[in-house]
């Protein structure tokens, strides 16, 4: 059995991957065997997905946690959900998924926020957080200070751009400099790029990922799948696991001097 994850003591880059939402039971085993094979140790899948408009795929639900847990059993990954309120908190602890990610909607409410971190109060499991969908760094901040308070132990960052009504050739406009202000603010908290959100397409993922290593961030949450063409959500951003282990490899990774 793998060691858990210690978000205090990561070895760069800390690679998350897996498919924007769990689809079917079949679809999610298939990613974890795949993604296994290529070495990756933690498996993201969305259970409830935030849609921006109704009548969307909105997630399988709980339903769908079952099927992390075979994840867990059959591969020994650590598996990883995205919770936007207490419900989902109480129900992927019920069913043990390893690590839980707020999202850029839920971070930038802080009544959510708050409440995420009472029902986690006691509770030791890693928690990531999103920055919120608006360029705003106290609120980034404001949202990792309440989990902080409420005594998560492990804490991390995760950068997925900001949302913009102007023209871009990226989904979420990077910002690169907010990231950086929260790591100049927070420097001792892992940040994590999420290039898959940033680009919204797979042209661009390699060069945004290695921008994130040339600024020295800590990881990469990637959306993989093994058809992406056929994903039920996201399906423009998505990679196959074996597309992931090029994008992987093509990396250089910055070398600290002393
Ligand atoms: C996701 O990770 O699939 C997701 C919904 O991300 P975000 O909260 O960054 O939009
Ligand atoms: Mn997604």
């Amino acid at each position: 059995m793998k060691s858990k994850l210690d978000l205090n003591k990561i070895e760069r880059p800390l690679v998350i991957a897996g498919p924007c939402s769990a689809e079917t039971e079949e679809q999610v085993l298939n990613s974890a065997r795949l993604l296994q094979k290529e070495g990756i140790q933690i498996f993201r899948a969305g259970i409830w997905k935030p849609r921006t408009r109704p009548n969307c795929f909105e997630g399988v639900g709980s339903e769908g946690l079952e099927w992390l847990k075979t994840v867990q059993k059959e591969t020994g990954m650590q598996t990883a959900t995205e919770v936007a309120n207490v419900k989902h908190v109480f129900e992927a602890l019920k069913y043990g998924v390893d690590i839980l990610w707020i999202g850029a909607r839920t971070s930038a409410n802080p009544f959510a926020m708050q409440e995420i971190a009472d029902a986690l109060k006691g509770v030791d499991i890693p928690v990531l957080v999103k920055n919120p969908v608006n360029p705003d760094v106290e609120l980034w901040i404001g949202a990792l200070e309440r989990l902080e308070k409420a005594g998560i132990k492990q804490l991390g960052a995760i950068h997925r751009g900001f949302s913009s009504y102007e023209h871009s050739i990226y989904r979420n406009i990077p910002q690169w400099q907010i990231p950086i202000e929260l790591k100049r603010r927070m420097p001792n908290m892992p940040i994590i790029c999420d290039p898959s959100h940033i680009c919204g397409n797979r042209v661009l993922l390699q060069s945004v990922s290695q921008k994130a290593m040339d600024l020295n961030f800590d990881g990469l949450m990637i959306e993989t799948h093994p058809t992406p063409d056929q994903a039920w959500s996201d399906a423009q951003q998505q990679i196959t696991p074996t597309q992931l282990t090029e994008l992987l490899s093509s990396l250089k990774l910055r070398v600290e001097h002393p």
